[in-house]
């Protein structure tokens, strides 16, 4: 149904189609970015692009993620849908209305409050369980619901990954899945977690705006714009 003159629908199963050429099979997924519109995500300025294979500027130097890189990094995570899921980074909500639909229990961690709360506004319009919204640095994690099974991190990590998070990572097979570099670019990382014994296991490079905080970048380590 066009909303304003614009097929959406259609736009979106375009999408679909090279998210699904990008090597992305997993129906779950695909079917949680089918019922995602990404247009709800977008600013009004940019929303004629909402369904290009591209990140978007949301303010604050920030960008709602390329949809491609969004669906890989989710198929990455395996989730079965019983999943205790912390995500860092959650910019427009676009990730967080994704993750939502494939775990149990979702805490989503931004450190700009506009940005906290325009997503908050976003994930309204969609009939979505409840997530738990937190405003601050991510790179502490959020203990009082740890151990998570998964922790995705939406925003460039430097080399040594924020200890807070391997800790609050489940020992049972939990999942952090984060892109790990240097300002610049970064390499997709999986990190599994089984007793104390850690593995890593990388899936290409990335560009990601930084990962700004007391166990990331430090915010004077940042300099100009960064985006996807
Ligand atoms: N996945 C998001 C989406 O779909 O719109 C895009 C995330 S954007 C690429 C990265 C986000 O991480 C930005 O909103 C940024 O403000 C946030 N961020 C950076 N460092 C952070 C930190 N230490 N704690 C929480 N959020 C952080």
């Amino acid at each position: 149904m066009p909303v304003d003159g614009i097929d959406y629908q259609a736009q979106l199963e375009a999408l679909l189609e090279q998210i699904r050429a990008k090597g992305v099979r997993d129906a779950r997924v695909l079917e949680a970015i089918r019922q995602t519109p990404r247009h709800l995500f977008v600013p009004e300025s940019h929303r004629h692009y909402a369904y290009i294979d591209h990140a978007l500027p949301i303010g604050e130097g920030q960008t709602i993620s390329q949809p491609s890189l969004v669906a890989q990094m989710t198929q990455l995570l395996e989730l079965q849908g019983d999943e205790n899921v912390l995500e860092i980074g959650t910019g427009s909500g676009y990730q967080t209305a994704i993750l939502r639909r494939l775990c149990t229990r979702l805490t989503t961690i931004e450190r700009f409050p506009r940005l906290a709360l325009q997503a908050y506004r976003n994930l309204q319009q969609l009939d979505l369980p409840p997530i738990t919204f937190v405003i601050g640095d991510g790179t502490c994690g959020f203990p009082p619901y740890a151990p998570y099974d998964r922790i995705l991190v939406t925003a460039g990590a430097p080399p040594k990954v924020p200890q807070p998070l391997l800790d609050q990572l489940s020992p049972n097979g939990g999942k952090l899945l984060l892109p790990v570099g240097s300002r610049q670019y970064q390499v997709l990382t999986r990190i599994t977690k089984h007793g104390q014994r850690i593995r890593s296991k990388t899936f290409g490079e990335c560009v990601f705006v930084p990962l700004v905080g007391k166990y990331g970048w430090k915010p004077d380590e940042v300099d100009g714009w960064h985006t996807l």
